[in-house]
């Protein structure tokens, strides 16, 4: 899996990063970069879309790094999920391997792939690296197999990471409200730092606290827009100067 998708593989890296260090998603993706070389991701992306590939041993470091990280944050509670799941099956007679970790990859490795992040809003994303018609993926019964088994093991993913959830992260109480699970922060309307959408307590719980809009991560999600006020205090002191 991780040859066939590297990239996808560092993304999956930097999600660690955020969760296990509580920083924000493209920082951790730069400070990926940074431990590749690049100057941020945004550079690695440009390089990687002429050619550049990081070396698999570095990828391997950063994999294992982050491993010696996440087993030790996996003592606290808020972070909810612990070693990853692998499941080698068939279907119709093609060998496939599930891993569950943060999300859902399951594919072949050399043939296809499919990822599915753990937020309900998520639409599975099928990568598919051999055209030719002996690809299984490319029959639809055979990709609704997979797709059905993929929908079964987010559903298995989703259920372990509530589980370590405070109980207000998941249902909202008499008034609306909810617990954010990562910041424990309690309120009835939550704000998306990324694409600055407004939602309620149960918008959030329904979609696992990921931006029911444009799917940003919990850590992106925020019980006051602070930046909106920072926003505003920056443009009247501006007034002020002139
Ligand atoms: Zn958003």
């Amino acid at each position: 899996m991780t040859l066939t998708n590297q990239r996808q593989t560092l993304k999956t890296i930097a999600k660690r990063f955020a969760r296990t260090r509580r920083i924000a998603h493209h920082d951790a993706l730069d400070l990926i970069a940074s431990k590749l070389k690049q100057p941020h991701w945004n550079a690695l992306t440009t390089a990687w879309n002429k050619g550049w590939r990081p070396k698999p041993e570095a990828v391997e470091a950063l994999a294992s790094a982050e491993h010696g990280v996440a087993s030790d944050v996996m003592a606290i509670p808020i972070l909810g999920i612990g070693q990853g799941v692998k499941e080698h099956g068939h279907i119709d007679g093609h060998p496939y391997l599930l891993e569950i970790d943060f999300e859902v990859v399951m594919g072949e490795i050399g043939w296809w792939c499919i990822l599915l992040e753990h937020a309900p809003s998520a639409k599975p994303t099928i990568e598919i690296y051999d055209q030719s018609k002996d690809n299984p993926i490319l029959n639809p019964q055979f990709k609704a197999k997979a797709l059905a088994i993929c929908n079964e093991a987010v559903e298995r993913l989703r259920g372990r990471i509530a589980a370590d959830w405070p109980r207000r992260s998941t249902k909202p109480n008499a008034d609306g409200q909810t617990q954010h699970p990562l910041s424990k922060d309690v309120a009835s309307k939550w704000y998306c730092l990324h694409c600055d959408g407004a939602f309620t307590g149960s918008q959030m719980a329904d979609n696992m606290w990921h931006c029911p809009k444009c799917s940003a991560t919990p850590i992106d999600i925020f019980a006051t827009p602070f930046w909106k006020q920072l926003n505003s205090t920056k443009r009247r002191s501006s007034t002020k100067e002139r």
